[in-house]
């Protein structure tokens, strides 16, 4: 019999055999919950990052993407307008997107930065909400 030590992460209970690694993992946390803190003032991901450090480099295309920008990803709800926006940057560094492409209601996932779904960033203007969610269900 063998008695083992963990370290738990205060912030999502995830298990870790080293010290190190649990305190790497939470700082992981700490980074993103400023990060998540910068979004939601408006700042850009190019200013996230360089406060926050989460990617080697934020692409051209995403530099001065906010929350207010949307994109389409036409596979998630077949509609292919921008009816999604970030709403928030996970502690493994992705983009959280979410939004109203259907007459089903909200929907939404996760992209890494680099992904090809968030190529092009569409102004605030342009965002789409699905009309027939509200008249369905409000
Ligand atoms: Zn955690």
């Amino acid at each position: 019999m063998e008695k083992v030590i963990r370290y738990k992460c205060d912030y999502c209970g995830e298990l870790f055999s080293s010290e190190e690694w649990c305190l790497e993992h939470e700082k992981a946390h700490k980074r993103s919950e400023k990060a998540n803190m910068m979004l939601d003032e408006g700042k850009t991901l190019e200013g996230i990052n360089n406060e926050c450090h989460l990617w080697p480099e934020v692409p051209k295309y995403l530099k001065n993407v906010t929350k207010d920008n949307c994109f389409v990803v036409s596979y998630w709800q077949c509609c292919d307008k921008p009816a999604y926006r970030i709403v928030s940057i996970t502690h493994k560094g992705r983009l959280e997107l979410w939004g109203c492409g259907s007459w089903n209601g909200y929907y939404g996932g996760e992209f890494k930065i680099g992904n090809d779904n968030l190529k092009d960033p569409r102004p605030k203007e342009e965002l789409f909400v699905d009309p027939r969610y509200e008249e369905l269900y409000w």
